[in-house]
């Protein structure tokens, strides 16, 4: 490979890396309790770019696409329910969804949000400082992908690409 051909490769990895975006969703608990103001300052101050956001309205069928993963765990169904708004009290099954980019844009955001369980989450993270298990519904605030290939896959669900800042 000729020397300008290996820089070229290099350029284009860390334009990849750069772009690295993930999804977040502000939860109903969270919505309900008014803290989406306060988790997007803790993911702004992370050094990310927003890159998308909406009031969207969830659906059923969305709620199961997107946590195609939880096929078959017995929790499945109070999931969607408490992500519908359920223990929440909100009615209009509204989410709040954002795409963020930057370089390790998805770990920089898991470690910000903590653990999935909130009684296991460090007490500075999102989930371990709001979140909280009731009625046996793990109510934790919000979600951020698990890796860019998630992202990828939630961000197609949630977003059209026109919504999208390049
Ligand atoms: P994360 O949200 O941290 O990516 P998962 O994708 O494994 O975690 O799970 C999706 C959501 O399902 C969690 O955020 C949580 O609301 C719920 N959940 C996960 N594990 C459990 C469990 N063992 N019992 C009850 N609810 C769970």
């Amino acid at each position: 490979m000729l020397k300008k051909d290996i820089i070229f490769y290099c350029l284009i990895c860390m334009m990849v890396v750069m772009k690295e975006r993930t999804l977040i969703l502000i939860k109903p608990d969270a919505i309900s309790k008014r803290l989406t103001g306060i988790i997007i300052d803790r993911i702004e101050r992370l050094g990310l770019d927003m890159k998308a956001a909406k009031a969207a309205v969830l659906t059923r069928d969305l709620a199961l696409k997107h946590y195609e993963n939880l096929k078959g765990a017995p929790y499945l169904e109070s999931v969607i329910d408490f992500m519908l708004g359920k223990y929440s009290g909100i009615e209009d099954h509204r989410i709040y969804a954002f795409v963020y980019a930057g370089k390790d844009a998805v770990a920089k955001v898991r470690a910000e949000i903590g653990a999935t369980n909130p009684d296991e989450a460090l007490p500075y993270t999102v989930r371990g400082a709001f979140g909280r298990i009731k009625d046996g519904v793990m109510q934790n605030c919000v979600h951020a992908s698990g890796t860019p290939r998630d992202a990828e896959r939630e961000i197609a669900l949630w977003f059209r690409p026109e919504e999208i800042l390049k």
